[in-house]
């Protein structure tokens, strides 16, 4: 029996997806690649609702957040971080590394960023330069509404720059880029796109080109100028993840046969399934409000009595079932399910059946938990 992979990153892949990268190497500098970077990047702004250039990196989701920063501030410049979670604070501490001089605006563990504090953050200073959002927070499984908090800081400031970390959510859930007027938006390869790490995505505005242009912190690899003109030449500066290209092409011409508003519907379905599911059983999900709760990931309160790792390991070690675990102040509190990319409700259905089975032999009551 295969693993069923329930964490929100690294995600499964489809066979053809993992056959693609057991290809033979081809040079990076030639005409076959510069076809599957071509084809790639036009796909990829599909996906991405948007006319922006888009650069593909190969790294990790972190180094998507590290090459916003560096390509858009420089020392001392003012930005407005709004965090709900882990990943918001990731991105500020990153700015804050290279002489970003941060204010955070946090929110409670399980609530999104309201659009009203916002704005009325941008209002009280008018130093600030960029606007630092996550769209999903994957630690605590609540999606902001990126619309209402794009609209509402343009509504003060027209041509602020707002960078946003989309990873766990551009590709599984509506992020029209055009539409909300957003600057810099970057995703991952091992999230909602079906493919194993390696490759970041990035969409990048006219107007955050204009600041790649003033900005003076220090980079190198993550240059967004040399990767866009080495795009031009149907390239990348530095050897790619070749392999992960190949993948990604296979991938998203799955996902172009699916089409976006089904990838769209069926994330919306599937967060429902598993929403109703984990409530069916007695358990809390962590955002207080549902109309916030991720489509992409669910984060589930541990119930009394239970220990969360105990969980987990009975979960992974005698369902065949991975869970994620919580992070930074929610490590041991809650576990995670991941549902995006390649998923379905049987998927989830086999999940929730080893649960049944696995919760009350780690202490579960659902009459304590209901009390
Ligand atoms: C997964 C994730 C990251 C980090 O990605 P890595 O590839 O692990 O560096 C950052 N932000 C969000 C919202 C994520 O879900």
């Amino acid at each position: 029996m295969s693993v069923n992979l329930r964490i929100p990153g690294p995600t499964p892949c489809p066979d053809d997806v993992l056959q693609a990268m057991s290809r033979q190497m081809i040079n990076h500098r030639g005409p076959e690649f510069q076809e599957i970077i071509t084809r790639i990047t036009s796909s990829l702004q599909q996906f991405f609702e948007t006319k922006n250039d888009v650069l593909t990196l190969t790294s990790a989701g972190t180094g998507a957040i590290e090459a916003a920063v560096v390509n858009t501030f420089s020392p001392g410049d003012r930005a407005l971080c709004v965090s709900i979670g882990v990943f918001g604070d990731r991105f500020a501490d990153i700015a804050q590394t290279y002489g970003v001089n941060v204010e955070k605006l946090s929110f409670d563990q399980g609530t999104a960023a309201d659009p009203d504090a916002v704005a009325a953050a941008l209002k009280k200073d008018a130093s600030f330069k960029a606007v630092l959002l996550t769209h999903n927070e994957t630690s605590t499984g609540v999606t902001n509404d990126l619309g209402a908090i794009a609209k509402a800081i343009r509504g003060v400031r027209p041509d602020i720059l707002i960078l946003v970390d989309a990873i766990s959510s551009l590709g599984s859930v509506p992020l029209p880029i055009d539409a909300w007027d957003l600057d810099v938006v970057f995703t991952g390869s091992q999230k909602g796109w079906m493919v194993p790490p390696g490759m970041a995505m990035v969409a990048v505005s006219q107007r955050a080109w204009k600041a790649v242009d003033q900005a003076r912190i220090p980079r190198y690899y993550f240059d967004y100028k040399k990767a866009k003109s080495y795009l031009e030449k149907g390239q990348t500066p530095w050897t790619p993840a070749v392999s992960v290209y190949f993948a990604m092409d296979v991938a998203l011409q799955k996902l172009q046969k699916e089409g976006l508003k089904n990838i769209h519907e069926r994330h919306a379905r599937l967060g429902q399934f598993t929403r109703d599911s984990v409530k069916a059983m007695g358990l809390k999900i962590v955002p207080g409000e549902e109309r916030y709760a991720s489509n992409t990931v669910t984060a589930v309160w541990v119930p009394d009595g239970v220990d969360g790792p105990a969980l987990n390991k009975m979960m992974r070690t005698e369902y065949n079932t991975v869970l994620a675990g919580g992070q930074g102040p929610l490590t041991g509190k809650i576990f995670r399910i991941g549902h995006l990319g390649f998923v379905s409700q049987e998927d989830l259905q086999a999940c929730f059946d080893a649960l049944k089975q696995a919760l009350p032999r780690v202490g579960y009551s659902p009459v304590a938990a209901a009390r």
